[in-house]
């Protein structure tokens, strides 16, 4: 299967910098085509984006969307919005939505049924914190993640994120990515069989141009959800060489 290397840029990127990125971007994508590529900035620059990337082969994505498709909900974003503005996927239960909005999984999973009902591919984040990782926990939280923040029926992407390995510059051992990623896959497969079986499994945290290729070289690494590195073109396009085997 294509890896699928995903950018969050969290809450940065702004509209004088758009134009200079998609350009850099734009420059190196030939040496890329064997992987698929995401770009989720902030909803404003969504459509700008999509724009500046015109007919190239880069989907675009949100962030987060709202529970519920439309109504009285002020300053949230529907996902129906979201598709009609161009995007493809949405991140959903990222750690620090999880953390700064206290997101439950039970609003997570609301949040992925609204996003498939309106056309998106959602991609719900998991990981443990750095105690639930020394206490030995880290399989059973994520897989009570799993089993709360995912539908019956669902379709997308699954990100293992390590809270204590976003934009720290920590990253587990190759043995701890296969690990989680394993059990992640079985219990895909128990709760949802054959689609559970060919779902991506992406790995997050610090990736970076240097040691991406040793990460996306592990079995079951389906991709990449990449922050801080996602912000350079250079170094995101350098990452997605890592995928590509470049
Ligand atoms: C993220 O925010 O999803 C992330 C993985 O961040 P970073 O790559 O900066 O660790």
């Amino acid at each position: 299967m294509r890896q699928l290397i995903a950018g969050n840029w969290k809450m940065n990127g702004s509209f004088a910098a758009l134009a200079a990125y998609a350009g850099g971007l734009k420059a190196g994508l030939a040496r890329v085509s064997a992987v698929d590529l995401l770009v989720c900035p902030p909803d404003p620059l969504v459509r700008p984006l999509i724009d500046m990337l015109a007919s190239e082969s880069v989907a675009v994505g949100a962030q987060n969307c709202a529970e519920k498709r439309a109504g009285a909900h002020t300053g949230d974003v529907s996902a129906d919005l979201l598709a009609e503005l161009g995007a493809s996927h949405v991140i959903l239960g990222h750690s620090e939505r999880r953390m700064d909005h206290h997101e439950t999984n039970a609003q997570v999973r609301a949040k992925a049924e609204a996003a498939i009902g309106a056309g998106l591919i959602p991609i719900i984040c998991v990981g443990e914190s750095s105690a639930e990782r020394s206490q030995g926990e880290a399989v059973t939280v994520v897989r009570a993640q799993l089993a709360g923040s995912v539908p019956e029926g669902f379709t997308g992407v699954i990100a293992y994120e390590p809270i204590w390995a976003i934009g720290t510059g920590k990253v587990p051992t190759e043995d701890e990515i296969t690990q989680i990623h394993e059990a992640i896959r079985t219990a895909l497969v128990r709760q949802l069989g054959e689609a559970g079986a060919g779902m991506r499994i992406l790995y997050g945290g610090s990736v970076k141009p240097d040691n991406a290729q040793a990460i996306l070289a592990l079995p079951d690494v389906g991709g990449a959800l990449v922050g801080g590195a996602s912000l350079k073109a250079e170094d995101f396009l350098a990452i997605a060489a890592a995928a590509a085997g470049g």
